[in-house]
């Protein structure tokens, strides 16, 4: 079975989006995975189709139901559904690539995209819902957090990203940010390519490019060393 995602979104026409585009489209249409896109909505309540109620306790913003979500979840990840289900999330713990690596090796994902204020507490206990966040600022909604997360996991995928892109060399896979990057022309604008790099000696381009790594992550990322 393919890796598959399913979002359960107030928004389905916010997908595939820019994920039906370059390598993660081609590999969409291919079939190296799948997206399903499912309306919050069908499972709305009253003629208006309502999906979400004014907050216990007052407050501004309104609140996406429990009953709506559960029902919404339950219609397409069954008890038994062996993939993560995902409630994006400013309160939940920041994705990383290693979350996105395990994230990718398992079958999918079930994606709850919250809107307005979020979502019942409730139906997050009662369908075990992992909160994930994608960085410390508000959205105004988890769609966008969605697209996000399902790009990362799937450019993983075998055979999405070209051959020559490996993945294994990125920022982060070697808990360092990535060394800088040039190409032609050899002069630009007064600006030289370093001349390690034009050196042909293999050894000394990788020791400068982790050199390089290691002065990044310092100067950028100090919390990466750690
Ligand atoms: N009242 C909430 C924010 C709601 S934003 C709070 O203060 O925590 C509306 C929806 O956007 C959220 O339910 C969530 O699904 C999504 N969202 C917003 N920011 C996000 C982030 N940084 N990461 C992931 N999802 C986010």
């Amino acid at each position: 079975m393919a890796w598959s995602a399913t979002v359960l979104t107030l928004f389905p026409e916010m997908f595939p989006g820019p994920l039906g585009l370059s390598l993660a489209g081609d590999a969409l249409k291919r079939g190296a995975w799948s997206l399903d896109a499912y309306d919050i909505r069908n499972h709305g309540l009253g003629r208006h189709r309502a999906v979400d109620d004014t907050p216990a306790g007052g407050g501004a913003g309104m609140v996406i139901r429990a009953d709506v979500l559960a029902a919404a979840t339950d219609a397409v990840s069954p008890a038994d559904d062996a993939r993560p289900r995902l409630l994006m999330s400013p309160r939940g713990r920041p994705l990383t690539q290693a979350r996105v690596r395990e994230l990718a090796a398992g079958p999918g994902a079930v994606i709850v995209c919250g809107r307005f204020e979020g979502v019942d507490e409730r139906v997050i206990e009662g369908r075990r819902l992992e909160e994930v966040s994608i960085g410390d600022y508000i959205l105004s909604g988890g769609e966008l957090a969605a697209l996000v997360t399902i790009d990362a996991c799937v450019r993983l995928l075998p055979g999405v990203m070209g051959k020559e892109v490996s993945g294994e060399d990125e920022s982060f896979e070697g808990g360092l940010l990535e060394y800088p990057h040039y190409t032609r022309p050899r002069d630009w604008e007064g600006r030289a390519i370093p001349d390690v790099l034009l050196s042909g000696d293999h050894g000394r381009i990788a020791r400068w490019r982790r050199e390089q790594a290691e002065a990044l992550t310092r100067a950028r990322r100090p919390d990466l060393l750690k």
